[in-house]
């Protein structure tokens, strides 16, 4: 009489018994990991499902490891929002038409206040003798960026302020934040623009004392600034400042710090807690105190890779030691 053929798990048992005296290959680890958690479905389906879902894991890794980039910034244009008093975008056509010679030439004239739509603050700004944009090097406006998601907070609570404590929570979910990392803080406020009155969260836009939009607190820039070494901060709001807060003050702490900071991102809901890189970089102006930028994200889901591949590493050693 034929014994039966031996059952996948079976199967997979013994590929993991082998990782005692054979030399260590990922692939082989894959495949361990891959018959182990899908050894239920075997047993009930057979093996030509396996490979399917095999595949399908292995496209979606692909899909992880494709960069995805992220535009966080509002268009600069006429509908542009700036604070009360600062005059708004210009663009005047210099010329626009057939030339005599016979080609189409276009070229404008554009005027516009430095604080307004999706722009960055130079420590200039709020810090006597602090610099301005072309004093800053090109590697202060990117880096390895995190966001912090207070958009529930900001819907409950307009005039909220993020602390310390949120920072914490971020950080006991998502692990610690690494030196000269890019901080921004999705308050959820960015559907709102490019409406003033909503913006601003006010009837009255052109009075700044009757403006209620959330911020972060400033213990929690102290923190950030101070205890994370964080190099670049981003919000979805018009200003870093809460818009109840007394002087600027986090306005002043960050330029006194030489800490630019980014005011007016959007779409910073479609990025991932970490793993991406962000981009905000002004024009190297003489003399500007901030300007609108295009900033970005680069999003590589490298990080998500990283820890499904250290699981994976701890299942197999875990199941190694234990069969
Ligand atoms: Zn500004």
């Amino acid at each position: 009489m034929t014994p039966p053929p031996p059952s996948p798990p079976f199967r997979a048992l013994t590929i993991s018994r082998r990782l005692h005296t054979s030399t260590y290959h990922p692939t082989m680890l894959w495949t361990v990991v891959s018959l182990l958690s899908f050894a239920p479905v075997m047993s009930r389906s057979g093996g030509g499902l396996v490979d399917r879902l095999m595949l399908q894991r292995q496209q979606q890794q692909q899909q992880q490891q494709q960069e995805r980039v992220v535009d966080l910034s509002h268009t600069l244009g006429p509908d542009t929002l700036f604070w009360p008093g600062f005059p708004g975008f210009n663009l005047t056509h210099l010329v626009k038409g057939n030339t005599s010679g016979g080609f189409w030439l276009e070229a404008n004239w554009i005027s516009t206040s430095e604080h307004g739509g999706t722009h960055l603050d130079a420590p200039a700004h709020f810090a006597q003798g602090g610099e301005h944009l072309q004093d800053l090097s090109v590697d202060k406006f990117f880096g390895p960026g995190i966001v912090v998601n207070a958009s529930g907070q900001a819907a409950v609570n307009p005039d909220f302020q993020l602390g310390v404590t949120d920072l914490e929570n971020w950080e006991d979910q998502n692990g610690r934040i690494s030196p000269q990392s890019v901080v921004l803080v999705n308050f959820g406020w960015s559907p709102r623009y490019p409406d003033r009155y909503r913006y601003f969260n006010t009837l009255t836009p052109d009075d700044p004392g009757t403006f209620h939009f959330p911020g972060i607190g400033l213990q929690a820039l102290q923190w950030l600034v101070q205890q994370r070494d964080t190099k670049l901060i981003g919000v979805d709001v018009p200003s870093v400042d809460h818009a109840q807060a007394q002087n600027f003050e986090g306005h002043q702490f960050l330029c006194a710090h030489r800490i630019p900071f980014v005011e007016s991102l959007t779409h910073l809901d479609q990025l991932p807690a970490q793993g991406m890189t962000v981009y905000a970089v002004p024009l190297s102006i003489v003399g500007g105190s901030g300007l609108p930028v295009r900033a970005f994200a680069v999003v590589n889901g490298a990080e998500g890779m990283r820890v499904w591949n250290m699981w994976c590493f701890l299942l197999v050693w875990v199941l190694a030691k234990c069969l």
